[in-house]
């Protein structure tokens, strides 16, 4: 069934910066709808409420002394959202057409919709290994995360052997930071070299309890409710083993979520983040907004992605008026 309708402002997102873009604008009284999408898996998980419906316990975001379940604070985010009047819609935005004011989108329902001012903040995915086991124990809280900062503090992890694969900067800042709290930090790495900066991996190879295994690959995660251990192969020799862990840190990239917005005009960053000018949420096409993890291919945080979800409500804001709209 085909519908058009049209929003003074339309959110795409769900995570931090979608809700709180969306408070903002529901409180400036600018009727936001924001589209939240639908569960699939690509082959990541991707559910409405973002990176957040993955993590089990959420400790560094302030206002929770107690902490939080990712899901929960997403849930809480969405309640005062739409206590100001936020619409929720649960459909994938499919393509967007920003050639002209009033932008046209078109939605997973069959719909099409318009908009005088948009904001994307469709987040970016952690890349996964990409096996069953992996995935399985990710999402029941079974000591499997692609985020150490956002995890590796939890009590399941301290003084425990842990291992976390990827060569990258974000490897070596993350797996330093595991070294805080674990026994040991195994990085698995499927070369003879890390791709980190010389800086960053120095500073890996400081820690007293920091080793990597070189040249291997993760075969299997092994454990029914929780991580027990890993299958390795070397892929120099061939051969295979099982290290004992207690946890597993997937860090091999990000993918940020733009793929419906190809041909769009937009422009990225060399990463493939939407890029913002300058401190703003301003993107290249007048009108568009961007806030959260698919602009930010530094921080990454729930509490980050909600800053920047403010400003975008407040960029469209005063775009808007300065439109007469
Ligand atoms: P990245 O630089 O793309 O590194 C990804 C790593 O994961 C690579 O070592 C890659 O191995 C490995 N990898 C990819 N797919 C894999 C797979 N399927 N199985 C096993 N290993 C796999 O990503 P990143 O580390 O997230 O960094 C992203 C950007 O942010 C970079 O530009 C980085 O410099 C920047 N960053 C900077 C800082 C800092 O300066 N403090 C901190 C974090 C990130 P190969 O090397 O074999 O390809």
């Amino acid at each position: 069934m085909s519908d058009s309708t049209h929003h003074k402002l339309l959110i795409i997102g769900s995570g931090p910066a979608g809700w709180t873009a969306s408070i903002y604008a529901a409180r400036a009284q600018l009727d936001p709808v924001c589209y939240v999408g639908v569960p699939k898996q690509t082959p990541s998980i991707v559910l409405p409420g973002g990176q957040l419906m993955l993590t089990t316990e959420v400790e560094n975001y302030p206002g929770f002394p107690d902490g939080v379940t990712g899901p929960e604070m997403m849930q809480k985010f969405q309640k005062q959202a739409e206590r100001f009047g936020t619409k929720v819609v649960g459909e994938d935005i499919l393509s967007c057409d920003f050639s002209k004011r009033p932008f046209t989108l078109k939605t997973s329902g069959g719909n099409t919709v318009t908009a005088d001012a948009v904001i994307i903040a469709t987040g970016a995915t952690a890349n996964w290994l990409g096996l069953d086991n992996e995935m399985r124990l990710a999402t029941s809280g079974g000591g499997v995360s692609a985020c150490a900062v956002c995890d590796g503090a939890l009590p399941i992890f301290r003084d425990q052997p842990l291992a976390l694969v990827g060569g990258g900067d974000t490897a070596m800042e993350e797996a330093i930071y595991l070294c805080k709290f674990a026994s040991k930090v195994y990085i698995i790495h499927r070369r003879d070299e890390l791709r980190a900066s010389k800086a960053m991996q120095e500073r890996f190879f400081a820690q007293k309890n920091g080793e990597v295994i070189w040249d291997t690959v993760v075969l299997d995660v092994l454990g029914d409710e929780k991580i027990t251990g890993l299958k390795l192969k070397n892929v120099k020799t061939n051969e295979e083993s099982e290290l004992e862990i207690k946890g597993l840190f997937v860090a091999i990239g990000h993918t940020p979520a733009t793929e419906f917005l190809k041909d769009s005009g937009l422009n990225y960053d060399k990463a493939g983040y939407i890029e913002l000018e300058g401190a703003t949420s301003y993107t290249n096409i007048e009108g568009v907004f961007a806030a959260g993890d698919v602009a930010d291919a530094h921080y990454r945080q729930a509490i980050t992605a909600a800053g920047m979800g403010c400003r975008a409500a407040l960029d469209a804001e005063r775009w808007l008026a300065a439109q007469g709209i």
